[in-house]
């Protein structure tokens, strides 16, 4: 496709989160006849495909899979990939992924461990958590490490809201290891608060939702999505066997303008939990540094510092203080690369503002 073709199409592709990286890899993958499509649904080995002429039906072009040595580099859901459509028909073969601004992945344990993506290009990851008796500020903290390294912007929701009788403490507590990272709470069953998670979904911006299940993650997509939407975004599809089957898009474009990915796999990405033993057992420590005199206390010289008091007194272990202020340590470290990153890419967003407003008028 010739360049003029593509700055034309440049604006719809963009309301499916295409923007000015992706469309320079695609200009130097420089491939004949080929289009830019992203991946809407994964299966196996056969992916649905969007692009701005409709859905295809898509294949591995068997060259790619031939260089493609790990599970990493095959296309995953929100990976925008260089299609070559069969003429006349809706499939086509996918001959090159597209590098990727962020990616979600696990480890799958076969003959030797390996990186497995599951969604990538995501901008905006909410991490959900619920205010009922499972809420855990150390597993939030456990969610926001992940969602920082990520490389998408992390943002806290706090849902079920009605069930919780101490919502400003919570919320004074979350806010303080959550830094720069905005936080909500929201009541998805009734709608309430919601909206406003939509406004870090602005055209073009694909987010995702992730944390443990039952804390109300389907709630709110339908929420965001609206009930009406997500039955017109059922797909048609044959099973191996020729039987007729419905699934559901696992990449939606919301009536706002922003995406939202939803897929089995980070349903069931959760976070490795209790392996050091943190969650049960700093409770006590936590408790402590309440009483201490600052609040931002170090727990190292400062004086009134209650952490200090029961290390004296005995009555704490010195070892298990360590290990809560590396895992700190490495939280705050976590927290400050984020902000910086952050600043870097509003700038560059600045500098672009030019360049986006020529592309089209932007919904709002
Ligand atoms: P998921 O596993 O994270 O997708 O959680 P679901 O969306 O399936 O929600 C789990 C349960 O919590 C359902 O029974 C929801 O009705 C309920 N739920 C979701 N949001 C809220 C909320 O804000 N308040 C209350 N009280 N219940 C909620
Ligand atoms: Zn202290």
């Amino acid at each position: 496709m010739r360049s003029k073709e593509l700055s034309l199409m440049a604006r719809d592709l963009n309301t499916l989160g295409w923007n000015d990286f992706f469309a320079d890899c695609f200009a130097a993958a420089n491939i004949d006849g080929a289009i830019p499509a992203r991946i809407v649904v994964q299966r196996k080995t056969n992916y649905l495909v969007t692009t701005v002429q409709g859905d295809y039906r898509a294949a591995i072009a068997g060259k790619l899979r031939f260089v493609t040595n790990n599970q990493a580099d095959f296309p995953a859901v929100g990976d925008w990939v260089v299609l070559r459509p069969v003429r006349g028909e809706r499939t086509g073969t996918i001959v090159a992924v597209l590098p990727r601004r962020s990616t979600f992945s696990r480890r799958t344990a076969g003959r030797e461990e390996e990186e497995q993506v599951i969604a990538a290009n995501i901008d905006v990851v909410f991490l959900v958590s619920a205010l009922d008796s499972t809420f855990n500020l150390r597993r939030l903290e456990r969610y926001l490490v992940l969602g920082i390294q990520s490389g998408a912007r992390p943002v806290i929701v706090l849902n079920k809201a009605d069930l919780c009788s101490s919502l400003e403490e919570i919320l004074k507590d979350v806010r303080r290891i959550a830094g720069a990272v905005p936080v909500h709470s929201t009541n998805a069953k009734k709608d309430q608060g919601t909206g406003e998670l939509l406004r870090h979904l602005g055209p073009g911006i694909t987010g995702t939702l992730l944390g443990p299940s039952g804390v109300g993650k389907s709630t709110i997509i339908n929420c965001l999505v609206g009930h009406e939407m997500l039955k017109t975004q059922e797909v048609r599809d044959y099973d191996g066997k020729g039987r007729h089957t419905t699934s559901h898009r696992e990449l939606v474009v919301l009536p706002t303008g922003g995406l939202l990915i939803d897929t089995p796999g980070m349903r069931e990405l959760q976070i490795w939990e209790g392996n050091e033993g943190f969650e049960e057992t700093f409770d006590d420590i936590e408790q402590l540094s309440a009483q201490c005199r600052f609040r931002d206390c170090h727990h190292e010289q400062e004086p009134g510092c209650a952490v200090q008091r029961a290390l004296q007194g005995g009555t704490l272990d010195a070892d298990r203080v360590k290990h809560y202020m590396k895992l700190q340590r490495e939280l705050e470290y976590r927290a400050r690369q984020y902000d910086t990153r952050t600043q870097a890419k509003q700038t560059n967003i600045e500098k672009k503002s030019t360049s986006t407003h020529r592309r089209g008028p932007r919904r709002h």
